[in-house]
């Protein structure tokens, strides 16, 4: 740290994205983007976008806001885009967290969420998962704190049903409540439809997953539109050209192509069931994932120990060191063939 780094930074600890190795080509496991390439309809709408990237971008990203609106069923006024993600949740936490409206979220969740409350200087606290890594969503009604819930969670893949969900937006009336559901079409439910009931409720999507696009950073929040207002309000305070042309252009492609998606994400929800089904038969615990990744420990075999092995053996996965989850793997959903591989390392590695 400098000497001129600001002291309200003091005590930021940075989140660590997965590795992207540059050494060798490794079977990449670890950080959750899809085996497979985007929709030829995002290519080609991104690739006829390249001429005009002389022009700025439409900062009201009407015509993708129009086609992710027609897709989730509600109204344009009702999406805000983002530069994947991630930056739209750190919007929605400058836009409603402060000292007197602190977040709650789970203590086993995405890493960001802390991060995002650090940097913005707003108090948190993290719950603990049950035994089971599930939720006790009664944690979380009517304490007059705003709740940020990852449905399917990470990295557990654990999916908690909509009526939860709509318990938590009924019990919280003064607060937001906040769904990330970035892996929500490996076999959950989006509890998008629960926007027009509850106005306190936002819920947040990307492409990254199992829209193949996780390189052309895009995300994007469904809400009432009072609450789409505020989050402008920030996106134009500062980045207004937060989402590039071809990124645009890329995701009205990806979300009109629907049999393209349709087909990647079973074909990833079916390599998961078989790569889960091999994994017991080797004495793995599992928690149920609906998501596009695995949770997974061995009693032969250490977490850290696992991880280092397959990473020998030229496959990457994401070893978390948290004291509840340090013994797990969180192994992401590659092609058929990529898994039949991983699957068969790990038999060896348990054999020598
Ligand atoms: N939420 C969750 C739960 C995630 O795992 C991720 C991916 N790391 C994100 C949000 C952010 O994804 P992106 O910024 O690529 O949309």
């Amino acid at each position: 740290m400098s000497r001129f780094f600001s002291t309200k930074h003091e005590k930021l600890i940075p989140y660590t994205p997965g590795e992207q190795p540059k050494d060798m080509k490794y079977i990449k496991l670890n950080t959750n983007e899809s085996p497979y390439p985007p929709s030829p309809e995002a290519v080609k709408a991104a690739e006829n976008e390249a001429n005009l990237l002389r022009l700025y971008p439409d900062p009201e990203c009407s015509a993708l806001c129009e086609d992710i609106a027609a897709y989730c069923k509600v109204e344009k006024e009702n999406v805000v885009l983002s530069n994947g993600s991630d930056e739209i949740l750190n919007f929605i936490f400058m836009a409603y967290g402060d000292n007197e409206t602190p977040f709650i979220f789970p203590d086993i969740t995405y890493g960001f969420y802390n991060v995002f409350c650090t940097v913005n200087n707003i108090p948190y606290e993290e719950i603990p998962l049950k035994d089971d890594f599930t939720i006790d969503f009664n944690d979380y009604c009517g304490k007059g704190k705003n709740v940020v819930i990852a449905n399917p969670n990470a990295p557990t893949g654990i999916f908690a049903p909509l009526c939860e969900i709509e318990r938590l937006a009924q019990s919280n009336p003064d607060n937001i409540v906040v769904v990330d559901e970035a892996y929500v079409d490996f076999g959950g439910e989006s509890a998008i439809p629960l926007t027009k009931k509850y106005k306190n409720l936002i819920v947040v999507q990307t492409f990254s997953k199992s829209r193949s696009m996780a390189g052309a950073r895009l995300g994007f929040a469904v809400a009432d539109k009072e609450l789409i207002k505020d989050l402008n309000t920030i996106r134009f305070s500062i980045n207004p050209y937060n989402i590039n042309r071809m990124t645009m252009a890329a995701g009205s492609g990806a979300i009109r192509d629907n049999e393209y998606f349709e087909k990647n994400r079973q074909e990833i929800i079916a390599t998961r069931e078989k790569t889960a089904a091999a994994l017991y038969m080797m004495g793995f615990t599992m928690t149920p994932s609906k998501a596009n990744f695995l949770f997974a420990k061995s009693d032969k075999i250490s977490g850290e120990e696992l991880y280092k092995k397959l990473r020998e053996n030229g496959i990457l996965v994401r070893h978390f060191t948290g004291k509840r989850i340090c013994e797990y793997n969180r192994i992401t959903i590659g092609t058929p063939k990529e898994m039949e591989i991983f699957v068969n390392t790990v038999k060896k590695i348990l054999k020598d």
